[in-house]
């Protein structure tokens, strides 16, 4: 499938290690509903593209099963969480679905400090923190193609009971409206056309991705055309 970058994820050579010369130290920001497949897209990325440094959030979210400390995040009580937010240790938090998000700060602004480019996967509380202390950073939301998809999304993953479920849709339908607050907006159509996309988002020079854009593929757009999707334009 063609993608904003030209081709998918699957032509590895598109995306040689070299790459990361060419890409800005410019902070973007992954967000949209949970469940739509922010995950499932940064693992993509993270294999094919190892340049792309990733931010690990700290949670006091319990681990699901497979899930890592230090890999997916890192797990702490809710002291741990509150010591590091008081100590300012954080770039952004939020509260999701009864637990809290955060970003450790040091490592991104290292990350950036030597130049390259930062990638976070965060909620959209915490997306619009990272607008106000960084206002560089690109802000990409992720889209579902429908609301029945992402009602589907959540319902089949199992990992969580039919309450955590029902809080996620609740979140789901604000954070769908917060889409036009976001520089960019891709449609999840196919994970290796949204991975093409970011990475060539994240390649371009910063400055080419003006507040307002919108990026959704043109496949996206004509099938999207008169549905729900088009109540969320401004
Ligand atoms: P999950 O529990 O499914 O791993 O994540 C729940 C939500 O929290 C997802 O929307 C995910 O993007 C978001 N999230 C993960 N890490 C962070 C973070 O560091 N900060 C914020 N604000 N949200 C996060």
């Amino acid at each position: 499938m063609q993608g904003a970058a030209g081709g998918g994820l699957a032509a590895r050579s598109r995306y040689p290690r070299g790459a990361y010369r060419g890409a800005p130290a410019r902070l973007t920001v992954l967000s949209g509903p949970s469940g739509v497949g922010k995950s499932t897209v940064v693992a993509r990325l993270r294999r094919d593209c190892p340049w792309v440094w990733q931010s690990v959030s700290v949670t006091t979210r319990p681990p699901r099963p497979g899930e890592i400390d230090g890999r997916e995040y890192f797990f702490l009580t809710e002291e741990q969480f509150d010591a590091m937010a008081s100590r300012g240790e954080l770039l952004e938090f939020a509260q999701f679905a009864g637990h809290r998000y955060g970003t450790p700060r040091a490592p991104v602004l290292q990350r950036l400090e030597r130049g390259g480019p930062a990638l976070l996967e965060i909620d959209v509380e915490g997306a619009r923190q990272v607008r106000r202390a960084v206002p560089g950073a690109l802000l990409v939301f992720l889209a579902p193609p429908s609301w029945e998809e992402l009602v589907r999304r959540l319902t089949v993953r199992d990992t969580e009971s039919k309450a955590v479920i029902g809080q996620r849709l609740d979140a789901a339908r604000a954070e769908l409206a917060a889409g036009r607050e976001f520089d960019v907006t891709l449609v999840n159509t196919s994970v290796e056309h949204v991975c093409a996309q970011l990475v060539a988002l994240m390649l371009a020079d910063a400055g080419e991705a003006e507040p307002g854009d919108r990026c959704a593929s043109q496949r996206s757009t004509a099938d999207l055309e008169g549905t729900w999707w088009q109540g969320l334009r401004p």
